[in-house]
């Protein structure tokens, strides 16, 4: 039975003509720096977003975790939102394995950490004080693309108080489609940036770093300290260049279904639609009523996270086509109206 999942965009299965990619990929050992896919890789995305330098690694907290190892030493701090992935859900790794204090801001209702608020929270210069050296974003953060005047004023704080200024850009090229610009309009403000093939573009697996030729010599050691050198990575590398040359455009349609299953859902009661922002809707549904919910989606086969957070998140992706996001809405509709068990 086909279940239609909206937990997240990392769901996404490649596609025949990704694999079809892959099967064909020349490699080498990439620890080697040999690997002509990963190469390829690396150098187009350096190119198109305006680095000197690329690195393709397992994960996107990988991506994270050595941005941030490579930019900051023992006893550095990076300022980083509340809410933010790199803080709150890679395991605290930048505090564990790079020594590195998180000085966590609260976010605005859109996604920006206040910049007068950043400010507050650099550190004098005192062995009293951990040493900021870096601010963290976000972008997109839980959907929302993060208007491009912040991010220049973002930058503009870090170059007068002397901050490097890193982006956890897991679903940036969502933004930059929502927004109808180049990714460059939105990378140019960054020494580095974090992107993952592996969510709304479709790919099996990874991430690439990007930055200066010296921070992405600092990083290709802490990949390897941490365990993400991978030998004949090009099978990978190449289905992420495939996704890019696919499938970006075509997140715009998962912007659209998303934002269509929030106008199903208008109206239906006990089901309330709190926000939509790219390729995400976040819903409400009464507390005492997510046992139902779970077993209402159950049985019509749609996967929702529930559970993990008071809003429940849905996510277009790749996998859900017209009659997929059509089918939530009539799961939801229908468990919203009494009904447990919704036609598929
Ligand atoms: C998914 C994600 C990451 C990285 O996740 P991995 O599962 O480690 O690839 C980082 N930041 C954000 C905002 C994400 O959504």
């Amino acid at each position: 039975m086909h279940w239609t999942d909206l937990r997240s965009d990392t769901v996404t299965q490649p596609t025949a003509a990704m694999r079809e990619t892959m099967v064909r990929a020349p490699v080498g050992d990439d620890v080697y720096g040999e690997d002509p896919s990963v190469n390829a890789l690396q150098a187009r995305l350096a190119s198109d977003l305006g680095f000197e330098a690329g690195l393709f690694v397992p994960s996107g907290t990988q991506s994270n975790l050595i941005g941030l190892m490579a930019h900051c030493q023992r006893g550095d701090e990076y300022i980083v939102g509340m809410d933010a992935h790199t803080y709150k859900y890679e395991g605290g790794g930048a505090a564990v394995l790079g020594s590195i204090q998180p000085q966590p801001i609260v976010h605005a209702p859109d996604g920006t950490l206040p910049l007068d608020a950043v400010e507050r929270a650099i550190k004098p210069i005192d062995p009293h004080f951990a040493r900021t050296r870096l601010l963290c974003l976000e972008n997109t953060w839980h959907g929302r693309a993060l208007p491009l005047d912040y991010l220049a004023q973002a930058r503009e704080l870090c170059d007068r108080r002397g901050l490097s200024l890193h982006l956890d850009g897991a679903r940036m090229f969502n933004a930059a489609v929502a927004l109808r610009v180049a990714p460059r309009e939105i990378t140019q403000h960054f020494d580095s940036v974090s992107v993952c093939l592996s969510k709304g573009l479709g790919a099996p697996v990874g991430s690439v770093l990007l930055g200066t030729r010296a921070l992405i010599e600092t990083a290709t050691r802490w990949r390897k300290v941490v365990g993400g050198g991978m030998r004949q990575a090009g099978m990978l590398a190449a289905a992420a260049s495939y996704a890019l040359d696919h499938h970006v455009a075509r997140l715009a349609d998962d912007h659209a279904r998303a934002a269509r299953i929030a106008e199903g859902l208008q109206g239906a009661e006990g089901v309330h639609v709190v926000a939509q922002h790219t390729n995400m809707v976040f819903i409400e549904v009464p507390l005492e009523r997510h046992d139902a919910l779970r077993r209402a989606m159950d049985a019509a086969h749609v996967r929702l996270s529930i559970g993990y957070t008071q809003a429940i998140r849905l996510v277009t992706h790749l996998d859900i086509d017209d009659e997929g996001a059509a089918r939530v809405v009539r799961a939801l509709r229908s468990f919203a109206a009494g009904g447990e068990s919704a036609p598929t």
